[in-house]
């Protein structure tokens, strides 16, 4: 990421390029949609109940994150399936060890004689995340599904999506079962002033891409770049990095989201997760205990609604939105979401880690 190395960028509150929000209300499944506005796809997080989607909306998915494979996060793979099937389409879904055979039983489960006939063909592939490997395996629909081991790949530190404008990246979480957390992480873009180019006699041209690119790789700041001139010979035909920087570019920092669901409120897991989720625009996290419930939790792995909220500020995120809320407290949404907030901004929760000592010993991250 760029903007690390760039002076104070400007961050917007809402997210422009991407727009999240939960596929259900927090009562229900866990799930978050993540419609790529510029790039006529999505994201989904977690394949629990897919139902609020329409079918337009599951067209669009391009990749899947599923966070471990309890019937909430995963039972929703058929509901997907069957949108799909038929379409001329490539579906990525990302999980841990376990994935691909999950995948494959599923599709085992069904009849694909009639597949062939089908206009499009579906093709999914399943990829697990080991500790430093992808493991791949593709299901093509013209194939019956007929399970095909890819060549895997190497990964560093979770990044499962690197693309030029994302990236998503996952860490391990204990929740009894490893599950995965996720985040998902835009790209800073360089945006270059119009006016200012005409100001200093430059004109736009295939240089500008030089010099972001230069901006991008970080190279020193007097390096000179070739420019193009609006009136020929009127000045130098090289200026230096640093000044066109100040000169011509605004950086918009790239928005960030984390989504992490189910998780145990260890040590461990908070540091993990707190890395994970630094500084993100808006953290979707579960928090479906109430305090006063915490050994219930505990006992389930899960975390509170304050410890969500103590998790977020740890973290430094801007907003947070609390999900996955236990039905013994239906109709009193409002106070799981209430305790939540106030352990965020007041940090009065007596589920403090620091409270507790919980971050107070060596730390043993990674
Ligand atoms: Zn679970
Ligand atoms: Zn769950």
């Amino acid at each position: 990421m760029i903007a690390g190395s760039l002076a104070e960028p400007t961050r917007p509150t809402m997210p422009t390029r991407f727009d999240p929000h939960l596929v259900n209300e927090p009562f229900a499944d866990p799930g978050l949609y993540v419609d790529l506005r510029f790039e006529r796809r999505a994201l989904l997080f977690d394949l629990g109940d897919l139902s609020p989607l329409p079918p337009r909306k599951l067209l669009r998915v391009s990749d899947v994150f599923v966070t471990h494979r309890h019937m909430d996060h995963f039972a929703g793979f058929d509901h997907l399936l069957r949108s799909l099937l038929g379409r001329d389409k490539v579906v990525r879904l990302f999980g841990l060890p376990g994935l691909i055979d999950a995948i494959d039983a599923k599709l085992r489960a069904y009849t694909w004689n009639l597949v062939a006939g089908y206009d499009g063909n579906l093709v999914l592939h399943a990829m697990e995340l080991h500790a430093d490997r992808l493991a791949v395996a593709s299901f093509a629909g013209r194939q019956g599904f007929l399970r095909v081991e890819d060549t895997g790949r190497r990964i560093e530190g979770g990044l499962l999506l690197d693309e030029p404008g994302l990236q998503v990246r996952a860490t391990s979480l204990d929740h009894g079962i490893p599950v995965l957390a996720f985040a998902l992480q835009e790209r800073a873009h360089i945006n270059i002033w119009r006016n200012r180019l005409d100001h200093l006699g430059l004109a736009v041209g295939p240089w500008l891409r030089a010099f972001k690119e230069a901006v991008v790789r970080g190279d020193p700041e007097d390096t000179p770049v070739l420019v193009a001139r609006s009136q020929p010979a009127s000045g130098p035909d090289h200026l230096p990095l640093g000044e066109l920087k100040r000169q011509i570019m605004r950086v918009t920092a790239g928005r960030k989201i984390a989504y992490v669901v189910d998780m145990a409120f260890t040590q461990e897991n908070i540091i993990r997760v707190v890395d994970l989720a630094k500084g993100a625009d808006i953290l979707f996290i579960e928090g479906g205990f109430l305090d006063v419930d915490g050994a219930d939790a505990a006992l389930r792995r899960h975390l509170t609604a304050g410890q969500a909220g103590t998790i977020a500020r740890l973290a430094g995120v801007k907003r947070l939105e609390t999900l996955h809320y236990s039905p013994r407290y239906q109709g009193n949404g409002a106070a799981l979401a209430q305790e939540a907030a106030a352990a965020f901004r007041d940090g009065k929760a007596a589920s403090d880690p620091a409270a507790q000592g919980l971050l107070t010993t060596d730390d043993t991250g990674s």
